[in-house]
């Protein structure tokens, strides 16, 4: 080669990897170092084994009803897959399918009280589905500003570059509805995208939202996938438990994975018409041209809604919440007093792996997050709640992290 070829700079708009690896890296390298990342394990009966011999129980998986272990739920799977005789027929459905994902969303559909199409996960889902309402396509034809919550799933803000190259894209403060209402008197039309349920506690203002939604026709869009299952009545999650706009006005995605213990994802939609179902089907990334759910994990799906329709959620629901209960009279949190299943227990950016080493030594993972994942002075071990835990293991657990630095309920900051 002669002269002189190119350097390309990047104008790192909306993502930047030389950051994301260079802070990500380091993070998940001290974790590793100390034996809280990189795990390896059997899994029986709620608790893990390892090879070298060593026991824990996992208070990080999201998990909340402990569906995912449920022996309903297990057959589910195997039996869908004698009763379909295929794993996952490797072609677009919208050219061919078979009744599998028809069945699933019609039982999701009833489950929910909406128009549900599913994918094979939520990321793929919002990866299709956002670029679509960013170009108008999904929504009214008008192409809308797309507002996204800075703290929204990565899954989400991923979808940025995309979206930037149909509309415009702006990232605005958590929860901040005056920028919204700010940006709906300036702009034809909105779309805001956030988590209903946030993945370190709290839920999305759904109700000043709606207001929003009325006066200036906002759009959003919603990923609820920690709250599936864990919330509300039937499990319908936080966002269709308390928000007055069940119309095309709010679309929302919501994982299969999580509480609802199988795999895959659901996308709800109300007051759209079928077109709307095959524009979805045909355009929205990776839902027209990549694998669906298979067999298994639509039999686990339809286990887990019968499961939604009996009174066995409720109790499932109810020994959630006793446990959460139990975890908040022991220890100090942020997040104490909410219905929500996660805790971030709060420990300094110097001590926390440590920490998270003894916890997990003593039989307990939980997982440590820490600067620079997140801002100095908010470090901590995330602890998850489960209907599965017992009593004694969350006693257990607690008296641990005091011992490693967390501070018992009832005593003064
Ligand atoms: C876990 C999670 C996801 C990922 O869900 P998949 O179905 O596994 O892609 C997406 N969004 C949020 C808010 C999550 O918590």
């Amino acid at each position: 080669m002669t002269g002189e070829r190119k350097r390309i700079t990047p104008t790192h708009r909306y993502r930047n990897n030389d950051k994301l690896v260079g802070v990500g890296n380091a993070f998940w390298n001290s974790s590793e170092e100390h034996g809280v990342a990189g795990i390896v394990g059997d899994l029986t009966d709620g608790v893990f084994h390892m090879a070298d011999g060593h026991e824990f129980v996992n208070f990080t998986v999201c998990s909340y009803l402990d569906l995912d272990t449920h022996p309903k739920v297990i057959d589910g799977a195997v039996d869908s897959l004698r009763r379909f005789g295929v794993l996952d027929h490797c072609i677009p459905r919208t050219r061919v399918q078979t009744r599998v994902l028809l069945e699933l969303e019609e039982s999701l559909g009833e489950l929910f009280g909406a128009t549900v199409i599913s994918a094979i996960s939520t990321a793929a889902a919002s990866t299709g589905l956002l670029p679509l309402i960013a170009s108008g396509h999904l929504g009214d034809g008008t192409r809308p500003l797309m507002v996204f919550d800075k703290n929204a799933h990565v899954s989400l803000g991923n979808t940025k570059p995309t979206c930037a190259d149909e509309t415009e894209v702006v990232t605005c403060r958590h929860h901040d509805l005056d920028f919204l209402e700010d940006m709906c008197r300036t702009y034809e039309r909105v779309c805001y995208v956030v988590d209903g349920s946030d993945s370190l506690g709290g839920y999305a203002p759904v109700e000043e939202l709606a207001a929003l939604q009325d006066k200036y026709n906002m759009l959003v869009f919603y990923d609820d996938s920690h709250s599936l299952s864990a919330y509300g009545e039937r499990g319908i999650g936080y966002v269709r438990s308390h928000s007055p706009v069940l119309d095309e006005r709010t679309i929302t995605v919501a994982t299969l994975t999580k509480g609802f213990g199988a795999g895959g994802t659901a996308i709800l939609l109300d007051g759209y018409p079928h077109a709307t179902r095959r524009l979805i089907e045909r355009f929205a990334g990776p839902l027209g041209y990549s694998q669906k759910m298979n067999a298994a994990a639509v039999g686990a799906a339809l286990a887990s809604a019968e499961i939604h329709r009996t009174e066995e959620l409720d109790r499932l629901q109810g020994k959630l919440r006793a446990n959460i209960a139990l975890f908040d009279s022991l220890l100090q949190t942020e997040q104490a007093g909410s219905t929500y299943p996660i805790r971030l227990v709060p420990m300094s950016d110097d001590t926390v792996v440590d920490a998270a080493q003894r916890v997990f030594r003593a039989g307990f993972y939980t997982s440590p997050v820490f600067f620079p994942i997140v801002a100095r002075g908010t470090a901590g071990l995330r602890v998850m709640l489960r209907a599965g835990q017992s009593a004694e293991q969350i006693t257990r657990l607690c008296a641990v992290l005091v011992e490693a630095g967390a501070r018992p309920a009832g005593i003064a900051a």
